[in-house]
């Protein structure tokens, strides 16, 4: 007599589900990504690595709206400064990539003109924190 061998059908192992985390810019709270409300506000110290048509734009994330009107509110605030933000392309084209050789060289990396390039460093050295260490 053949004895049928009985066999537990396996359950096919769903991966589990990745949940991914966002944090608020204004109160630090951590909440699933599909729950933040985000958007962009004009920063001019703000350059993306990747696109030079975000740069000037930063990208905000909040809980909720409340805190993403508070968050707004601030940036509106902010002053935009045209040196601040050639000062941070230039930060990006020197810390980014090969290295950057001359000015030509950093114009060319930047889109920036020489005369830009020296009211952007001007702008950096006039805005450098104080020096602990002296
Ligand atoms: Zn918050």
């Amino acid at each position: 007599m053949r004895k049928w061998k009985r066999t537990r059908r396996r359950r096919k192992e769903r991966p589990a589900e990745i949940i991914r985390l966002e944090l608020c810019d204004l109160c630090g709270a951590t909440f699933a990504e599909g729950e933040a409300v985000q958007g962009f506000v004009p920063d001019s110290s703000a350059v993306s690595p990747g696109n030079d048509c975000w740069d000037g734009l930063r990208r905000i994330t909040a809980c909720g709206p409340a805190h993403f009107a508070a968050l707004r509110e601030n940036y509106r605030h902010r002053p935009f400064t045209q040196e601040e933000l050639w000062a941070a392309k230039i930060d990006r084209a020197l810390t980014e990539g090969p290295p950057v050789l001359s000015l030509l060289e950093l114009g060319c990396r930047t889109g920036l003109h020489e005369p830009d390039i020296r009211r952007a460093i001007a702008w950096h050295n006039e805005h450098l924190p104080p020096r602990t260490d002296l």
